[in-house]
């Protein structure tokens, strides 16, 4: 048990078209204590996506000096482009006692796994991890053309990529198999709920401080 009770790192990962945005979204538009980490990212935005709210789109060369900066908390290649989560944000919210909210892929959470969990990082206990999967890859395929923003070839590796994600959800604390984005929504906040309420996340010497939790 903590002396202090800090925020949670609640890690989101899905295949690419898998509901991931909207369920992120509702989360955080439902909670005022949770904020959104934003990624760095060397691929080209997408039409409608801004630089300091979607991603902070870099160069390569200006990734791979924060790689050797070690201004990530993690970080992966992801069709052909790099992603990274900021470290310092993270540090200063989980200070501040509030929940960040990370949207990686597979190998970004794997390293979150390994790294959090084995104490290379001030907060160990602070990670949830939550693998959001698509009840089929047909379904997938039809929401990624419905999406229209990528080429037939991007789609056809996304979904090759998928495929192989999708085996990974016995990693993960929870599962929640993507349905109606109202069932998505209930089942992300009902493990957020239920992580704030474990007994070892309770300040030590108050636990009826309870109903100051805040979400
Ligand atoms: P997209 O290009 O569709 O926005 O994202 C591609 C993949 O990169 C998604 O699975 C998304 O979750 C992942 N991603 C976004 N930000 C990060 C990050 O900071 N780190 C890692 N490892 N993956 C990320």
């Amino acid at each position: 048990m903590s002396d202090k009770r800090t925020g949670l790192i609640i890690v989101v990962s899905a295949p690419s078209g898998g509901g991931k945005s909207s369920l992120c979204q509702r989360l955080l538009n439902w909670s005022p204590n949770l904020v959104y980490s934003v990624s760095c990212t060397t691929r080209a935005p997408r039409g409608g996506e801004q630089n300091g709210r979607d991603y902070t789109f870099l160069t390569r060369e200006e990734f791979e000096r924060r790689i050797a900066a070690r201004e990530f908390l993690e970080h992966a290649q992801y069709n052909g482009n790099y992603y990274g989560t900021p470290r310092p944000f993270i540090e200063e919210q989980l200070r501040a006692g509030r929940d960040v909210l990370l949207d990686v892929e597979i190998q970004g959470a794997g390293q979150l796994m390994k790294g959090i969990r084995g104490g290379q990082f001030a907060y160990p206990e602070a990670l949830v991890t939550i693998f959001l999967m698509p009840p089929s890859l047909e379904l997938l395929e039809t929401r990624l053309r419905r999406r229209a923003t990528d080429s037939d070839e991007t789609i056809r590796k996304r979904l090759a990529i998928a495929e192989k994600e999708m085996a990974y959800w016995t990693e993960y604390d929870y599962v929640i198999v993507s349905g109606h984005l109202d069932d998505d929504f209930a089942q992300g906040k009902a493990i957020i709920i239920a992580e704030k309420c474990r007994s070892a996340r309770q300040p030590k010497d108050q636990p009826w401080r309870q109903n100051e939790l805040s979400f």
